[in-house]
């Protein structure tokens, strides 16, 4: 059988979850959105029901698979409905619905439900993606309540960088959703994993951590705030081949690497078609059989090498971790152009592991 695996630490799931609970004092939903950022949406809520408040995807299809597994716990939809069509379904599910745009609000008007609906109403505090113009914020809550067919509104909005922490954005966000907010009494939601890490002076009734509950930096460089997190992904293969060669000898596609002294290479049964990323350029740390090396030469599409010549008890066999507890995701991430949060969700073709 091949080696290449994702082995998912839930443990570390929960030691995550309940820090973001701890350090944000709010109830927390779980974002489990794109099959739980690639370690399996239903087995990560599996192991996380009982003790989280909900769950949040991005639509009804992920969250039906949390239903269909059994999961009864709130699942919110963050971008709401695409359709009008998917209100009796979730009405029927009793999902909770974010409401970002006044086309939304009009189809709930217009909709016949069999029940209330529970719905986050969204605010665009400056972020520019999703969200009601603060002008229409309050209005939209008054026609939202109106309509007779919304059982409680929570007020949220999301933040654009949140993740500098030096930045004076999310401050502004926070002010304009103040102001859009007045008068209104009901509960808010604001942070994602890097305001429930770097913002502890936004206030918050919900909190919605991704990114943290996977146990991955959200910030840039690995600030102190994110130092209790714990890796919950293990990617890891075996050494299938080693060959030695000497100075001046180029490795893999495009001769990208060239060895710079007799060199041992091994090759790991890892590739682009496993969500490594493509662009990890030569230095890319890697860890085999516990000790750090690094990648050497173009990764291929189902195979990558590594510089085994400074771990000489390495050779056929040996494990490596392309990212883990030792190599931070983030790390290889950055790396290679990229975020964990892309890593992640890129993974395919690899079986996940759980413990
Ligand atoms: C994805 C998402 C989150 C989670 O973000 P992280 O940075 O992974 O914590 C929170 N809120 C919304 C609206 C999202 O779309």
């Amino acid at each position: 059988m091949r080696p290449a695996r994702a082995v998912i630490d839930l443990s570390a799931l929960r030691h995550n979850y309940r820090l973001a609970r701890q350090m944000s004092g709010a109830k927390a939903l779980a974002v489990v959105k794109a099959d739980a950022y690639g370690h399996g949406a239903v087995r990560c809520a599996q192991a996380l029901e009982g003790e989280a408040d909900g769950f949040a995807v991005a639509c009804i299809e992920e969250a039906l698979q949390l239903r269909a597994a059994g999961i009864t716990a709130p699942v919110l939809l963050l971008e709401g409905f695409f359709e009008a069509s998917e209100l009796p379904l979730i009405v029927e599910h009793g999902l909770w619905c974010v409401v970002h745009s006044l086309w939304q609000l009009e189809a709930i008007e217009q909709a016949r439900l069999s029940q209330p609906l529970q719905v986050w109403l969204k605010l665009d505090s400056g972020m520019h993606r999703v969200g009601l113009h603060p002008k229409d914020y309050q209005v939209a809550y008054q026609r939202l309540l109106a309509s007779g067919k919304v059982a409680k509104i929570v007020l949220m909005s999301h933040f654009a960088r949140a993740d500098e922490l030096d930045c004076p954005s999310s401050t502004e966000q926070l002010a304009v959703f103040d102001a859009a907010r007045q008068g209104l009494s009901a509960e808010i939601s604001l942070r994602n994993s890097p305001a429930v890490l770097g913002w502890p002076q936004i206030p918050s009734d919900w909190v919605r951590p991704g990114i943290m509950l996977y146990g991955a930096t959200p910030f840039e460089t690995d600030t102190a705030a994110s130092a209790p997190l714990q890796p919950v992904m293990t990617l890891q293969s075996k050494v299938i081949s080693v060959r030695e060669l000497p100075a001046g000898e180029a490795v893999g596609y495009g001769a990208r690497f060239v060895t710079q002294r007799p060199s041992r290479i091994g090759v790991v049964a890892m590739g682009y078609a496993d969500g490594y990323p493509r662009l990890a350029p030569n230095g890319t740390p890697v860890l085999v059989d516990g000790v750090r090396t690094v990648l050497a030469g173009r990764v291929s599409m189902d195979m990558l090498n590594v510089d085994l010549t400074d771990v000489p008890q390495a050779g056929v066999g040996s494990t490596v971790e392309l990212w883990g507890k030792q190599v931070l995701a983030s790390d290889v991430a950055q790396t290679a152009g990229t975020i964990a949060y892309q890593i992640f969700c890129n993974l395919r073709r690899v079986p996940l592991q759980y413990v």
